[in-house]
């Protein structure tokens, strides 16, 4: 008997050693990460921020199915096949109607006597053409029902209050307006913050005629002004785009899992972007498609392979979010395997301190715990229930009901410091920070590395 309860204790003794070793094995890895990404002597030290840098640089902007996003995706797969992954490919999304922007101007005449350019953009898939017309300024659809526009350009002149009470205008607007009567529709930029910033979006095109464009806050509320006075306003609008046949791919790498290859954790950004400024796209979502890259290659840098899988994704055409982008196609034609989870990261690349997931309640559980038990250490251990959704992972959610995660980086509630550069020419590297991103590294390696390596069963939703 006496032997029994001491070969019980020791095998117990064991087993919670065991544990307790294993897990300061996965503490200490994180810590390692840490101190690969901010040590300044090593080679992943604001890499990510660097590269940035350079594709931003050398390719500009990278709007859906253009060349220049074309032959920056060349260049990236290039450079990752030389980071010794398993496996680095793209999967082509076949033929694809995309838009690109021709010439386009806002012209203010009445009231001022010499005719005024405005700094403007034209939204997503704009029809082209030409109008001239007075401008009605309404600031609500409700509002809309009770003045005549026929003939007119409505001018949505809304108040800020996040991102939702601009975009309803810039998607929903010019289909209302054109349904009202009116022959062309401008919005109010949505932005939180302006300095005379014209910023971009898509806007649903497809039942429109006229020119629908977007002219800064500062412009907005001075057309208001003059309506409000009782001026005429007339504005001629030009706008240039044209849909196109063009052709796309997504862009993967991965690290193949030791123990369970079969079970993927997808991780990525969206690498298409607007096309205001030289440098748009760098925070929305080149960032995020680097930091993820570079959260791949400190595992790999660090000699980790995780028990499951890791699949780095760089998708194609979040922007004009059309039905066959890059991540519809990957949801559909990777619907079979087996994902975890998918992390997206495309709020920003600022100081993180968390994590959105979007789940069942085990697996939100199941994150809850890990990030308690190991990512208080380097900050990013808070966790927010149904907070994880993001596009373009969930596309994959939508079809497989894949659990997704996102990480939080700081901002205030409505994000006013993402949207001050949203989809318009501030959106440059000038904005980003080399630290910030390295912590999105570190957060980001650290929470895949935890779950790809996890000792159990992951819950499933
Ligand atoms: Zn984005």
């Amino acid at each position: 008997m006496k032997i029994v309860i001491f070969l019980v204790l020791y095998l117990s003794i064991n087993a919670y050693m065991l544990r307790n070793r294993k897990d300061q094995i996965k503490q200490q890895k994180i810590l390692q990460i840490r101190e690969t990404i901010k040590n300044p002597h090593s080679p992943l030290y604001h890499s990510s921020y660097n590269q940035l840098t350079y594709y931003v640089d050398t390719f500009g902007p990278r709007m859906w199915g253009s060349e220049d996003m074309a032959d920056s995706v060349d260049a990236l797969v290039e450079e990752i096949q030389s980071y010794g992954f398993d496996r680095v490919w793209k999967e082509n999304l076949g033929e694809i109607t995309s838009w690109k922007r021709g010439e386009e101007s806002v012209t203010l005449f009445d009231p001022r006597q010499y005719p005024q350019k405005l700094n403007m953009i034209g939204l997503g898939w704009s029809p082209a053409g030409t109008i001239k017309a007075e401008v009605e300024v309404v600031h609500s659809f409700e509002e809309l029902k009770s003045i005549d526009v026929k003939g007119k350009i409505v001018c949505f002149n809304y108040e800020w209050k996040g991102y939702s009470s601009g975009l309803q205008f810039r998607i929903n607007g010019p289909k209302i307006a054109e349904d009202a009567g009116a022959i062309g529709t401008i919005i109010r930029s949505v932005a939180s913050v302006s300095i005379s910033s014209p910023h971009t979006g898509m806007t649903n095109y497809q039942d429109i005629k006229y020119p629908a464009v977007a002219i800064t806050v500062e412009d907005a509320d001075m057309i208001d002004r003059m309506r409000q006075r009782g001026q005429k306003v007339v504005i001629e609008i030009k706008t240039g785009g044209i849909q196109y046949k063009t052709t796309s791919d997504n862009i993967l790498a991965e690290i193949r899992g030791s123990k369970y290859p079969n079970q993927i954790l997808l991780m990525g950004g969206h690498w298409d972007s607007w096309d205001v400024g030289s440098q748009t796209g760098a925070n929305d979502d080149g960032a995020g498609v680097l930091v993820c890259l570079e959260a791949l290659k400190v595992l790999k840098h660090l000699g980790i392979r995780p028990k499951r899988t890791i699949r780095f994704i760089a998708w194609s055409g979040e922007e004009m979010g059309m039905a066959n982008n890059g991540a519809q196609y990957y949801a559909k034609t990777h619907s079979q395997e087996n994902h975890i989870v998918a992390f997206e990261s495309d709020f920003g690349s600022t100081q993180p301190y968390g994590f959105g997931v979007t789940a069942g309640e085990k697996f939100t559980d199941f994150v809850i715990s890990l990030a308690q038990e190991y990512l208080t250490e380097i900050g990013v251990e808070k966790i927010y229930p149904n907070a994880g959704m993001s596009a373009d992972s969930g596309a994959l959610r939508s079809v497989t009901g894949t659990p997704v995660l996102n990480n939080k980086v700081v901002d205030n509630d409505i994000h006013d410091f993402y949207f001050t550069y949203h989809h318009s020419a501030g959106d440059s590297i000038w904005m980003m920070n080399a630290d910030d991103m390295d912590d999105n590294v570190i957060a980001i390696a650290s929470i895949m590395y935890l779950i790809a390596d996890y000792d159990g069963l992951i819950p499933t939703n």
